[in-house]
């Protein structure tokens, strides 16, 4: 017994270096890949509930890996927050979604995940002006998609970036929307302009009772507070009745439109601008 304990002891130990190198060999990667051009903004289109409109697209981040093929946010982000790689790479999203945005239709914004690691970064809002600067964008082009997790650190801090973000025209999303734990008071207390009801509860919608009740409950709360709702993960045209008719301001999902290529998508808006 004692000799297989120890021999379950040396594989865990053999694990446990597997995957030390194999984050090592991600982290070195994700440098390089920044150098090489290897990241690539995807948009993901958010309608108008009531008509269908775009009325704006969030950045999702891929990385086309030169032996791995395209890699998913889920799969290297962890890693880029951990070892601090984040801050280059969201950095490099914040300028390139910048300049998307500056060749977007006047109406229409783009939406930038901030990992919790990049807005704890004490340069994080002189980063952000920076790149609104080099950029000229318009700032109200910009939207945040924060969560939770920010609030909870330093809510003094918190508070005044996202009110300094506010005063440069920002907007500021609160994303994944229900799955925090405080999230009642953090609404009253912090000047979000849209908060994101999270996919789990519009995929349930019609499969669990409790999950029509928050959703609705989430709708007004943000309605009643001057918030725009948005449910994301809408795949069927069921749950997207459902969320017009409860009030949600505005949908996304692959039922309105999958994350795509830049290229892509302005075809389609070269397709729809009528001169
Ligand atoms: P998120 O911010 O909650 O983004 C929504 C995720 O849901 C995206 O996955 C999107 O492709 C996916 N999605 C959209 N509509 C549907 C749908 O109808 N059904 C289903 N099943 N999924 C849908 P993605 O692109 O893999 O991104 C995963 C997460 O990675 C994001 O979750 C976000 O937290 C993070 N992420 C993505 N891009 C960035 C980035 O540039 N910076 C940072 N810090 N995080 C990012
Ligand atoms: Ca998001
Ligand atoms: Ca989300
Ligand atoms: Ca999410």
């Amino acid at each position: 017994a004692k000799k297989s304990g120890r021999n379950t002891f040396r594989a865990y130990r053999k694990g446990m270096d597997e995957l030390i190198e194999k984050r090592r060999a991600l982290e070195a990667d994700i440098e390089r890949g920044l150098e090489r051009g290897e990241f690539e903004l995807y948009l993901q289109p958010r309608v108008s509930a009531r008509d269908g409109a775009i009325i704006g697209y969030e950045a999702l981040l891929r990385w086309n890996h030169p032996e791995r093929g395209m890699v998913q946010p889920g799969d290297f982000i962890p890693v880029a927050e951990v070892s601090g790689k984040i801050i280059g790479l969201g950095e490099w999203v914040l300028r390139e979604a910048c300049r998307l945005a500056v060749d977007l239709p006047p109406h229409v914004h783009l939406s930038v995940n901030v990992s919790p690691v990049q807005f704890r970064h004490p340069d994080f809002l002189a980063g952000i002006e920076a790149i609104l600067q080099e950029t000229a964008v318009a700032p109200q082009k910009l939207e945040l998609e924060i969560t939770e997790s920010v609030l909870i650190d330093d809510d003094q801090r918190a508070r005044l970036i996202l009110g300094h973000l506010k005063t440069l025209g920002v907007k500021i999303a609160l994303d994944d929307f229900g799955t925090g734990y405080s999230s009642l008071s953090y609404l009253s207390r912090y000047p979000f302009d849209v908060i994101k009801i999270d996919r789990s509860f519009v995929s349930a919608l019609g499969e669990q009772e409790t999950a029509n009740a928050i959703v609705r409950t989430i709708i007004e709360l943000g309605n009643g507070l001057g918030m725009r709702v948005v449910a994301e993960g809408v795949e069927t045209v069921e749950q997207a009745s459902y969320l017009s008719a409860a009030g949600c301001d505005e949908l996304q999902g692959y039922l309105l439109g999958r994350p795509q290529p830049v290229v892509e998508i302005a075809r389609e808006i070269s397709e729809t601008v009528v001169i």
